[in-house]
């Protein structure tokens, strides 16, 4: 009988545990995609998630096709969805690769259930992370809070597994299953078509991640520990939307990472290679924190934050949200996650702790507009990085260290690339002002074409004052 392929966020034949096992299991493989808002709830895919989504199952569909079995698409409650086509065709066993989202093991866990009662085989792999969450703890077995240990516990199993091969060929069931239209899914703006600079930027799918893994590894990797924290330079891989919806496997990006670090130094694991590598493990790390965390997404690990004074100020969050705060690191930031549905790892940080510390704005109200509009938007990593700068989180950044976003901006984006790149109208700006455009003179302005307040906003706060409110609101939790 026919074996149920449960694709979710693993849309790659490239080292797909369950994809394997089910063609060694021998038989028909039925993949199925189920687009399950209901269950996701608040945390079903964002705006700029859905338009990705489209094209990876696309890109899915037709590599499965070219394999011999074609993707059956259906929308629904994933337990209803898995009955039906189970009925339809007679399957007698289904495969997934695990998710860690609390919704997604939560149900998980009730199908597997009620699939072994009716003896439906039900097998869950690993092929999403290195090492799954409860294989990586203390001595004592417990979860790891801090970064570094974990760091090290993860090097100390040495290699994760070998990367599977695709499958070359796939049996296809012998009567086909109806399948709903992508199209008629409607992931894909319309009115308006907001996502013309995500087409410029991406390539969604298998094929466009391991691209990206190769030219990084060729070009990149030697300065990435170097320039990985200058925006203006594109030092980093770009593979995190590929990761998010499983294009490529970690353990994929583990080994070739090594083998390419060997034939360059001799050294499997040379210094861009480490430092890429331990950022591959913050995203363990934050999968980690999810599972054992499950509230992570909405509560503060650190619970006193929840009495934290936050400020409601809707005009403040719009400015951020657009990019106009006046702070052109920020606003910099923030056009390019709008125009590109990524932003650089440093300006997320510098972007973030602006609307928590600067605006006093609840980090759960940034953790929101970029679950929305980033396309690499995941629960796991969004919401451990919130917590992070918000001093909340584990092994987080202190509260009280404040970004000021001038002397970030001057830090990283030195002669201010980054800005003029998705500020335009500050290109003409000189070097020793383009982060403060206040501080120009007169002549400098008008020779940019500047006039501050109408071509761009003057600062929304002033950093210093914002900065002192801020520890202010700090002490008052510290109190209680
Ligand atoms: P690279 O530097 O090439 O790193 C390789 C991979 O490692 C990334 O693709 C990513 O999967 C992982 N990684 C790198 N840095 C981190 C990190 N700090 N935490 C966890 N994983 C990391 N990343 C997301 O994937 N999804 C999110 O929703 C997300 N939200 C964030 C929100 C905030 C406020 C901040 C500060 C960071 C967030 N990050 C998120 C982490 C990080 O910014 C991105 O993973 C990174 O910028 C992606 O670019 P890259 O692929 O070029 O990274």
């Amino acid at each position: 009988a026919p074996t149920l392929l449960w694709f979710r966020r693993d849309l790659r034949l490239d080292d797909n545990p369950a994809l394997a096992a089910a063609v060694t299991r021998g038989g028909p493989v039925i993949p199925l995609f189920v687009l399950d808002d209901d269950d996701a709830g608040d945390w079903r895919p964002g705006g700029a998630s859905r338009w990705w989504l489209h094209h990876a199952l696309e890109d899915l569909a037709k590599a499965l096709s070219k394999a011999g079995s074609p993707l059956i698409l259906r929308r629904g409650k994933a337990a209803d969805v898995i009955d039906a086509v189970i009925q339809e065709t007679g399957a007698d066993a289904v495969y997934w690769n695990r998710r860690y989202e609390p919704w997604a093991t939560e149900r998980d866990g009730r199908i597997k259930t009620a699939l072994k009662k009716r003896d439906i085989e039900a097998q869950s792999f690993n092929g999403s992370l290195l090492y799954e969450p409860w294989e990586i703890v203390s001595k004592q077995g417990t979860p790891l809070k801090v970064f570094s240990p974990f760091w090290r516990a993860v090097q100390a199993k040495g290699d994760p597994a070998a990367p599977l091969a695709a499958p070359k060929t796939l049996r296809a069931p012998a009567t086909a299953t109806g399948s709903e239209g992508l199209d008629d899914w409607s992931l894909l703006p319309t009115r308006p078509d907001w996502a013309g600079g995500l087409r410029a930027t991406w390539t969604p799918g298998e094929a466009g991640a391991a691209e990206r893994l190769e030219r990084f590894l060729d070009e990149a990797v030697p300065d990435y520990k170097a320039k990985r924290d200058i925006p203006g330079t594109a030092a980093t891989s770009a593979l995190s939307p590929h990761l998010h919806f499983g294009e490529i496997s970690p353990r994929r990006i583990w080994h070739a990472a090594r083998l390419a670090s060997e034939a360059r130094s001799n050294d499997p694991m040379d210094r861009g290679t480490a430092s890429f590598l331990s950022e591959i493990c913050w995203r363990e790390f934050s999968y980690n924190l999810l599972f054992h965390n499950p509230d992570l997404p909405e509560v503060s690990l650190k619970r006193e934050f929840e009495d934290f004074p936050w400020r409601d100020d809707p005009d403040g969050l719009t400015a951020w949200q657009r990019g106009r705060t006046g702070y052109p690191i920020v606003d910099a930031g923030m056009r390019e996650l709008w125009h590109t549905g990524w932003m650089h790892n440093r300006v997320r940080m510098i972007a973030a702790s602006f609307l928590i510390k600067d605006l006093l704005i609840h980090w759960r109200e940034g953790e929101a507009w970029f679950w929305d509009t980033l396309v690499d938007a995941d629960l796991a990593n969004n919401a451990a990085s919130w917590q992070w700068v918000a001093g909340c989180g584990a092994d987080a950044a202190p509260y009280f260290r404040i970004f000021n976003p001038v002397l970030q901006g001057e830090k990283f984006d030195g002669d201010g690339a980054y800005v003029r790149r998705w500020v335009p109208e500050l290109a003409k700006l000189p070097d020793a002002v383009i982060h403060k455009p206040w501080e120009a003179k007169p002549m400098e302005l008008s020779q940019a074409g500047v006039t501050l307040g109408k071509t761009y906003p003057r600062p929304i706060v002033d950093h210093a004052g914002a900065r002192k409110r801020a520890l202010e609101a700090l002490e008052t939790i510290k109190k209680r």
